[in-house]
């Protein structure tokens, strides 16, 4: 059978929460989606006043296709879902890095887990510059704690998956920020340890999916009712290595298709 990626690379991302916030990027960088931005701005009925952007780690497209109930509480919260492509070297930090530019690897300068932050401008940046409010909250092993260091920006580091929720939900109750990025590891290092389509890894799967349905839930009740634009947002997959471990960092369709999915309050 023929291997097939999905269209959109995903350094549209960045473009696309830019063009729904109505922020510019640099020129250079890849213009968002404009249909999918427009049909996102419809329904937060004006741009988007705040974005929490939920990255879970390592959830490839063949999970979605495989165990499709996994993700009804994802479904819940959310009214499009949208295929990407990873970047070619399918590891965090390459991916985040095209997710938060609009740039390729090769112009962003980030292809391996090296922990050298970026030296170009990002969403952040751009965020920051126009008074923004930009939060990350994020395992200490996650790739967002390096790639983004040094920006004037608040940056909760978590030891689990359960600290990383309870912070979100804290910063989401307190009102506290214009753009929040959590990324969740917890999917990644079961399926590292197990295989992606072991029982330990599917559990981690569903967690994570019921942890953004209580991320989702926490931003509906905020007294602002700010216009607020919510995405469920992996970066990259994950292919069985060998009986009993899962790994990625390849061009395998596997590694590299994943699946984001956008909603609106
Ligand atoms: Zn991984």
């Amino acid at each position: 059978m023929a291997d097939y990626f999905n269209q959109y690379h995903l350094k549209h991302f960045a473009g696309t929460v830019a063009q729904c916030m109505e922020i510019d990027l640099p020129k250079e960088y890849a213009p968002g989606i404009s249909w999918l931005s427009k049909i996102l701005k419809t329904r937060l009925g004006g741009s988007a006043e705040r974005a929490i952007l939920f990255h879970a780690g390592g959830v490839g497209m063949n999970m979605w296709q495989k165990y499709t109930d996994i993700f009804a509480a994802v479904y819940s919260n959310t009214s499009i879902a949208f295929p990407f492509c990873s970047t070619e070297n399918s590891i965090s930090p390459v991916a985040h890095a095209s997710m938060y530019t609009g740039l390729m690897p090769s112009d962003h300068g980030v292809d391996s887990y090296s922990p050298q932050p970026l030296s170009c401008s990002t969403l952040y940046d751009e965020l920051i510059k126009i008074g923004k409010h930009p939060v990350i909250i994020a395992h200490k092993d996650s790739s967002f704690l390096h790639l983004f260091r040094g920006r004037d920006m608040k940056v909760y580091i978590c030891n689990t998956g359960y600290e990383t929720i309870d912070t979100a939900i804290k910063v989401i109750e307190e009102e506290d920020y214009d753009l929040l990025s959590i990324h969740m590891l917890d999917y990644d290092t079961a399926s590292h340890s197990c295989g992606p389509e072991a029982k330990d890894a599917k559990n981690a799967l569903d967690f994570v999916a019921e942890d953004f349905d209580r991320i989702v839930s926490a931003a509906k009740y905020c007294e602002s009712r700010k216009r607020t634009l919510i995405s469920y947002s992996p970066d990259h997959g994950q292919h069985q290595i060998d009986t009993e471990k899962g790994g990625h960092g390849t061009a395998l369709p596997d590694d590299m298709n994943i699946l984001h999915f956008f909603g609106t309050i």
